[in-house]
């Protein structure tokens, strides 16, 4: 079956995947929606027996479907080989009951790393697919996590260059000095004095600047978006989903059919997202528990069906998770409207006036696959302890959010369904705020030397991708108002 992708706002044509892929936004603002969630064509059993690339492929080719089977086991092959530094790629680690979901094993040791590992071949792939001969710009807003995944996967890919904003005091020292000390001729970071969700308006702002695109297409350039908006950062999320379910299933810790729940830390809704699809594809799943940390708006919202950005921002230990828009819930709401594109598009509309929307009784009944929570930093800093001091095991400040949320949604509703809780990143990127949840008297030690302490407390190999930033020289310094964005953009590319 064919899969063509439109707009959650209705605008414009249906497109192919690849088409999708480039424009990474609709032309009208809204997000693009496949025309259908396509069922798994393998069962479970044979899916057990592959491995992570076959699953890739197993499950990507029923979204991408215009691509040739040769293009996409291309992709796969050059995304996942051996910048991951095991060949599982997205492992499971049993511990005390639970499962942990790691997706932090690849180049910037965070999960985004699953997605922005391929989706440079695809766009690259899209792009000779739909004869584009201009210089695709890569445009990315992000909370620390995605800059880095983001630079890593296209410095030095040709006919691409990318250009990344991050709040210049939401972000760890790590995550920084992660992005600045980014190599690559076609690279360029730059710190914003506002928040996240200020950098992502700031970028959605030029996406939708027909003005800037024609300046832009004189020059030969024209943007796309590395940002979790685009389908071909979604689809590759897919596929850890119905990896690990069929993992537990090749180990007999399930059995076929049997229901499965995941915890996902969550902030722009895409990865949990990917599991609502995973579901739809006829994947077992019970709950999706969607994990807040203080900026609880879509706790909030689970729980009462209205969206409110309206509130004070919070900078947390868990900065991946610093949102209040959370821009792929805009894909739920498309289906939970009954794929009503005018609906969603007069709850965006109230969203980006207002601050604020609420849906009706009949969407929220459409919901059910869901349970919110959330848990504030305090609570997970003793999660954190209280695991490691019962397992020996160290996770990260926003795996800490999930397990915490976990441990409330557990005894609150008594549903012991077999749990995996989605492990977003490494405890080394974010190894000051672990180790003093772990014993405070870290507190006073640098970044560096809690690197070696973490080693030694987990009995974990330090990764790479720190080992390489701790002598790497800054290469990107330049700071700018949130209102000076464009302008710094047409800087950068000589407009
Ligand atoms: C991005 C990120 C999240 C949130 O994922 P979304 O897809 O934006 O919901 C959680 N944890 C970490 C470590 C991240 O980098």
């Amino acid at each position: 079956m064919e899969i063509t992708y439109q707009s959650t706002r209705g605008g414009g044509q249906p497109v192919r995947a690849s088409e999708a892929i480039l424009k990474g936004l609709a032309e009208d603002g809204g997000l693009f929606v496949p025309n259908a969630i396509p069922k798994l064509d393998c069962s479970l059993t044979e899916l057990s027996k592959m491995s992570y690339q076959e699953v890739a492929y197993s499950v990507m080719k029923q979204f991408l479907t215009d691509f040739s089977e040769e293009e996409l086991k291309n992709c796969i092959e050059k995304a996942y080989d051996d910048k991951f530094d095991t060949e599982e790629i997205a492992p499971l680690v049993e511990k005390d009951g639970r499962f942990y979901l790691e997706l932090f094993h690849g180049a910037t040791i965070a999960f985004k790393d699953m997605a922005l590992s391929i989706l440079p071949h695809l766009l690259t792939t899209s792009a000779k697919k739909n004869h584009i001969s201009n210089e695709i710009v890569i445009l990315t807003a992000t909370s620390g996590d995605t800059g880095k995944a983001a630079l890593a996967g296209f410095a030095d890919v040709e006919g691409t260059s990318i250009i990344v904003f991050y709040p210049k005091n939401g972000v760890s020292k790590i995550q920084e000095r992660q992005m600045v000390t980014q190599k690559g001729k076609n690279t360029k970071v730059i710190g914003i004095t506002g928040n996240f969700d200020d950098a992502q308006s700031g970028v959605k702002a030029m996406f939708g600047n027909k003005e800037l695109e024609k300046r832009m297409n004189e020059k030969g350039y024209q943007f796309s978006s590395a940002n979790s908006i685009n389908i071909g950062r979604l689809v590759p999320q897919v596929v850890y989903y119905v990896y690990a379910y069929t993992r537990l299933l090749g180990t007999g810790k399930i059995a076929d059919g049997e229901l499965l729940n995941f915890v996902v830390p969550t902030g722009n809704f895409g990865n949990i997202l990917a599991a609502y699809y995973a579901k739809n594809m006829g994947l077992p799943v019970g709950k999706l528990i969607c994990a807040s940390n203080e900026n609880k708006v879509l706790f909030d919202f689970f729980e009462t069906g209205v969206y409110d950005k309206n509130r004070e921002f919070i900078l947390t230990t868990s900065p991946s998770m610093d949102i209040l828009i959370s821009s792929n819930l805009e894909r739920l709401i498309y289906r939970i409207a009954g794929e009503d594109a005018g609906k969603t598009k007069e709850l965006m509309e109230a969203l980006s006036s207002k601050g604020k929307y609420t849906i009706t009784d009949e969407m929220k009944k459409r919901m059910t696959d869901f349970a919110g929570g959330y848990a504030e930093q305090e609570k997970c800093a003793l999660e954190i302890r209280r695991v490691y001091e019962k397992t020996g095991y160290v996770m990260d400040t926003h795996t800490a959010v999930a397990s915490a949320v976990y441990r409330d949604y557990k005894e609150a509703t008594g549903d012991d369904t077999k749990t995996v809780i989605v492990s977003t990143a490494s405890p080394y990127k974010f190894a000051t705020s672990v180790m003093t949840a772990i014993d405070e008297g870290f507190s006073k030690m640098e970044d560096f030397e809690l690197i070696d302490e973490l080693s030694s407390t987990s009995g974990t190999r330090i990764p790479n991708a720190i080992e390489e930033i701790r002598t790497a020289p800054v290469l990107h310094d330049t700071v700018c108002e949130t209102g000076d964005m464009q302008k710094e953009v047409e800087k950068a590319l000589g407009l």
